[in-house]
């Protein structure tokens, strides 16, 4: 069984035999001392908005000319957060890689403004999936497997993987759930190893914390958070700085008590209070202070580049005023899906609107809708105050009816459309079904055996079944069809990368049908046909788009995605249209590879 073991692997396992009770995974490559770790705790309560926190730290030391590169650790048992129902944990994320991942992941990409990868994200799922491999080979040289020092030396493993892959100054790690989870426990001793292991100056625990502001009593208490931070540091851990989320800013005797129970100097307990905008946290954490508070724990003082922090932070809050600036125009766009009012559940399609609100100096209002509850008979009043409707991906017949009917009521009143996935989908089955004339037209996913299967299972997926792994899934090139109106709203570009995750395309046969009757298929995949943009001519509507794609996960707040500007500024055109439309400052679309 030895021949098996490969090199790499014997490294990482070779400290744990007989000889010694230290496990110091360290891989081929890693520079002790040269990375240094900031880990983001969360306690007292979940949804504190760790990720926000943590990635608008992680920016303005990114804008100082530091390399960081964030890890999100998951506690579950899911090897990934594909099979997750968006209704509880939040929409899932793809990476361009093809990783399905939280929606925080979303939030570090839109920070940092760069493409994130499957090194940035685990779970127990994929560490316990990993380890159990190495045993069912042999790997670990007749010991026994155990939670210390194997399952925690794994996740230190991954931890310097990503060190040496990004050569990262900084990485971010951030722990899901809250300290005290009987599933995250292990990260907390894995973070507790690696602090040990890598001395003085290296790691940073950072701990978020809830302050209560009960109506009835009309002031702070911090009793919860106090026994929150007494629980991180009965796992062996002292944080370094601690971050109060509150309502209103976290009064100085609220913060005395927490300095003095938590240890942590009065300087380093910062009140991060809610803001209008999540994009206003990087600037509030730089006026308090608390990049100079993680530069001099990590002593990374001689690494900054005060050049670049003075370019970054200007073109930051250039976005920053523009979002602040009030307005007078209000545009309401429709969201027909299938998780009405959740907003997590469509984090990025909400995001990719407030860029573009933003951009062109209005409220960007979503009319949440639920489209179980729409037909042909109520749709129009129920859209008569919407200036544009998007109807978003998803998975399942149910609503969708109402949603071929939303899209009907779109493209026959003139009001813009843009479709997203499914949206696409549905787009081409009500053009089949109301222009085309094709009875019965459907997706096979609602339909096995409709009449006109206009939308059908990928051809080459045909054989795989079973749910997760056989998505088309990722970031995939799109070929623009020269003078078509996509074309010109990506800037004269011939290809633009988008990000997939679908199963079912436009079945091929139907193309010549659909496209006689005037709808134009504008952007397929690079040599295979693959129906991947569709839209119809400005002569017969103002703005009608779909995309098999999700450009709403490349959408940044200082690029936002073309798509998403352009049903923006024809709904502003649709509610003001005596107005002058703005104009699409910078460069419009999605420039992101
Ligand atoms: N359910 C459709 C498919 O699998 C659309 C998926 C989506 O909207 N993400 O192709």
């Amino acid at each position: 069984m030895n021949e098996e073991i490969q090199p790499d692997l014997l490294a990482a396992v070779g400290h744990s035999t007989q000889e010694t009770e230290f496990y110091t995974p360290l891989p081929p490559g890693y520079e002790k001392g040269r990375t240094k770790y900031v880990v983001v705790l969360g306690t007292v309560m979940s949804g504190l908005g760790k990720g926000i926190f943590s990635s608008s730290l992680a920016k303005i030391l990114k804008d100082k000319g530091l390399r960081v590169a964030p890890i999100k650790m998951e506690g579950y048992l899911n090897i990934d957060s594909g099979t997750l129902n968006p209704f509880r944990h939040g929409e899932v994320f793809v990476l361009d890689d093809g990783m399905e991942t939280d929606m925080d992941l979303g939030t570090y990409e839109r920070m940092l403004d760069e493409n994130l990868s499957r090194a940035n994200f685990t779970t127990s799922g994929q560490i316990f999936t990993r380890i159990l491999d190495r045993e069912r080979h042999g790997q670990y040289l007749g010991r026994d497997v155990q939670m210390i020092p194997h399952v925690t030396g794994e996740v230190k493993s991954m931890l310097r993987e990503l060190a040496i892959k990004s050569r990262a100054d900084v990485v971010f790690v951030e722990v899901g759930g809250t300290v005290g989870d009987y599933e995250n426990g292990y990260f907390i001793e894995a973070v507790r190893e690696l602090a040990y292991e890598e001395g003085e100056d290296a790691v940073c625990v950072v701990a978020l914390t809830y302050i209560i502001e009960p109506q009835s009593l009309g002031e702070q208490k911090s009793k919860a958070a106090q026994l929150g931070l007494r629980q991180v540091m009965q796992t062996g851990l002292q944080p370094h700085i601690i971050a109060c989320r509150c309502p209103t800013p976290a009064t100085e005797k609220v913060r005395q008590k927490i300095s003095m129970f938590s240890n942590v100097p009065l300087r380093r307990v910062f009140s991060m209070h809610d803001l209008p905008s999540i994009y206003l946290v990087p600037e509030m954490l730089r006026e308090a202070g608390m990049d100079r508070e993680v530069l001099t724990l990590l002593n990374l003082h001689e690494r900054v580049n005060q050049r670049m922090e003075d370019i970054a932070r200007r073109r930051w809050q250039h976005y920053v005023d523009k979002l602040l600036e009030p307005t007078d125009k209000t545009v309401t766009i429709a969201l027909a899906g299938k998780y009405a009012s959740l907003r997590d559940a469509y984090a990025s399609i909400d995001k990719a609107l407030e860029h573009c609100g933003v951009h062109l100096g209005c409220k960007v209002n979503i009319q949440w809708l639920d489209t179980t509850e729409i037909d042909a008979r109520n749709v129009a009043d129920i859209l008569r105050g919407s200036h544009g409707i998007i109807v978003p991906g998803g998975f399942g017949s149910r609503g969708a009816e109402g949603k071929i009917e939303c899209i009907r009521m779109a493209r026959e009143r003139h009001i813009p459309y843009l479709g997203i996935c499914l949206g696409f989908q549905m787009a081409v089955v009500e053009y089949a079904r109301n222009v085309c004339k094709l009875e019965g037209a459907n997706t096979t996913e609602f339909e096995p055996n409709c009449r006109h299967p206009v939308i059908d299972i990928l051809p080459e997926q045909k054989k795989i079944e079973g749910l997760g792994g056989n998505m088309r899934l990722g970031g995939k090139d799109v070929i623009l069809q020269p003078g078509s109106g996509i074309f010109t709203l990506y800037g004269n570009v011939e290809q633009v990368r988008l990000r997939f995750r679908h199963r079912y395309e436009v079945e091929p046969r139907y193309i010549e049908t659909l496209t006689r009757h005037g709808l134009l298929f504008s952007g397929h995949a690079p040599n295979q046909p693959i129906m991947q943009m569709l839209e119809l001519p400005p002569e017969v509507h103002p703005y009608f788009f779909a995309t098999q794609a999700h450009p709403c996960l490349t959408s940044r707040p200082l690029n936002p995605d073309a798509m998403f500007l352009g049903l923006v500024r024809a709904a502003l055109h649709r509610a003001y249209p005596q107005r002058e439309l703005p104009a699409i400052v910078g460069k419009p679309g999605n420039s992101v590879s």
